[in-house]
């Protein structure tokens, strides 16, 4: 074909990397084509990710609320009830309505979409088996690998998706389990067991490492695992699963501890595999053009998201890093902005994180262990949601903020937040990260009252000072 129908830029996934790389191309003026497989936009974290997890925790947690903590403020049910075809009904149409929107923000700009799966043929070219039997060849020249993740199972455990699940499966079961054990103790594992959790089911959460969430700041994961208990969450630590028995009704696991020792057994309706997730590069042919990967199967890239190869670019979870939408967003608009001629920019330093359950776990910046290990002298304020007037006020006071900053020049190092809205709060902090704020800027600015992002302010203020009202 002529050179006519040649993007300047082709990506081969429609996730949140992909689609925001595609959708900033084509506004920096770029000849663009996205290719995805799957047959909606939006890839793991639209469609079986991010947003139907979100969606069931929020539906979840209102039931929960309805029936455990509604007659505190007065409002009282005869009975209250979990419809679950209903909920997973809305969840599925959170997830339509917004892969849907980025079909229509393809068209908005001006961004052709092909269904299929991409394979290199050459580091220009990619052959499309599209999803209607056909096969068509895409030719680019810039190539955007964002590809993703897929789940990671582990040695000896057959994911079926109904007594044995990912989280994919964990996000439509027709029935609430009665005993559900989670393997892995990370936070898909933890928002996933919350659902279920608050919807009846008796939760296990079987983590061979010492301690949830390992990228967590210890002290603030202390009190969220007594919090997580507290609701009825069990917890076995320092366990690894040896055996998997499905030949009854339920499954059997068998456990041994991480280091050795004896055996015991576990009896679940359905047991959640939640281990990590790996690099999806399955089909796409990087052997053929000579494309570099890690162990672990990421695609190398340099600091400009380029791979070995001249023309392909890599961004999102196939690549080293966080693998969280966001950071993937960052890397597609950044990767797409070397390709046009500018400069682009992440700050891996400053990626927020946050644990969606309740309440929610969020941080940005480094935990105290970090900071200790690099010989920092440092400060540290807190902060507890008790002494916070609007958590006060709505009676969901359970938490904390904790600020890290520099000893010397008081500049914020880390914040780390324990609160039912934490996930919001963050960015306040991720702003004051980016500007290379002191804890004293943020104590200086004057916050609205009542409102939970006071205890940030209080917090700040404990670095270097007193909180007023603790
Ligand atoms: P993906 O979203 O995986 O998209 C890749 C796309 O590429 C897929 O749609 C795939 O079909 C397509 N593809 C792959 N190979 C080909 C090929 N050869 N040809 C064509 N198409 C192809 N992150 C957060 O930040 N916040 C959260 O709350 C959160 N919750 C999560 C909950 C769960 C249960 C899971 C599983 C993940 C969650 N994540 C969350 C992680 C988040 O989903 C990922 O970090 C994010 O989706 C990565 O984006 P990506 O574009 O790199 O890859």
């Amino acid at each position: 074909s002529s050179g006519s129908d040649e993007s300047d830029v082709v990506v081969i996934g429609g996730g949140p990397g992909g689609y925001v790389a595609a959708i900033k191309a084509a506004q920096l003026g770029l000849k663009t084509t996205c290719i995805e497989k799957r047959g909606t936009l939006g890839g793991t974290c639209l469609n079986v990710g991010c947003i139907p997890s979100k969606a069931l925790l929020h539906s979840s947690h209102m039931y929960h609320e309805a029936k455990h903590s509604f007659s505190n403020h007065g409002v009282k049910f005869a009975s209250v009830e979990v419809d679950l075809p209903a909920m997973m009904g809305q969840k599925d149409k959170a997830v339509s309505n917004l892969t849907r929107g980025i079909e229509g923000l393809f068209k908005k700009n001006k961004v052709t979409y092909v269904k299929g799966y991409g394979k290199f043929i050459s580091p220009s070219e990619v052959s499309v088996d599209t999803i209607d039997g056909g096969n068509t060849i895409v030719k680019g020249k810039n190539i955007i690998v964002a590809t993703g993740s897929d789940v990671k199972s582990l040695p000896g455990i057959t994911i079926d998706e109904e007594r044995i699940v990912s989280s994919t499966g964990a996000l439509a079961l027709k029935e609430i389990p009665k005993k559900l054990i989670v393997i892995g103790a990370g936070y898909i594992g933890l928002e996933m067991g919350s659902v279920w959790g608050r919807l009846g089911s008796e939760i296990t959460v079987v983590e061979f490492a010492s301690e949830i969430v390992p990228s967590m700041d210890g002290e603030i994961r202390k009190q969220f695992q007594r919090s997580l208990e507290k609701q009825g969450m069990k917890f076995k630590l320092n366990t690894k699963v040896v055996g998997v028995d499905t030949s009854s009704g339920g499954v059997k696991l068998t456990l041994e501890p991480a280091a050795g020792g004896e055996q015991t057994t576990l009896d679940a309706d359905v047991v959640l595999v939640s281990a990590g997730r790996t690099p999806f590069t399955s089909g796409l042919g990087l052997d053929k053009i000579g494309v570099e990967t890690d162990k672990g199967g990421r695609i190398l890239v340099n600091e400009r998201f380029a791979t070995n190869v001249s023309g392909v670019f890599a961004i999102g979870d196939v690549i080293p890093g966080p693998m969280l939408a966001h950071k993937a967003e960052e890397d597609g608009v950044a990767c797409v902005e070397f390709i046009a001629g500018k400069v682009g920019h992440v700050d891996y330093d400053k990626v927020p994180g946050v644990v969606y359950t309740h309440p929610e776990v969020a941080s940005v910046g480094k935990t105290e262990e970090q900071v200790k290990a690099l010989g920092v002298e440092y400060r540290v304020g807190k902060f507890p949601f008790l002494a916070n007037s609007r958590a006060k006020a709505i009676d969901d006071a359970e938490g904390l903020v904790k600020v890290l900053a520099d000893k010397e020049t008081d500049k914020i190092l880390g914040v780390h937040i324990m609160a039912p809205n934490a996930g919001e709060l963050i960015h306040e902090a991720a702003i004051a990260l980016a500007y290379d704020a002191s804890s004293e800027d943020i104590a200086r600015v004057c916050h609205a009252h009542p409102t939970m992002s006071e205890a940030l302010k209080e917090a700040a203020m404990a670095t270097y000072d007193k909180p007023i009202h603790m």
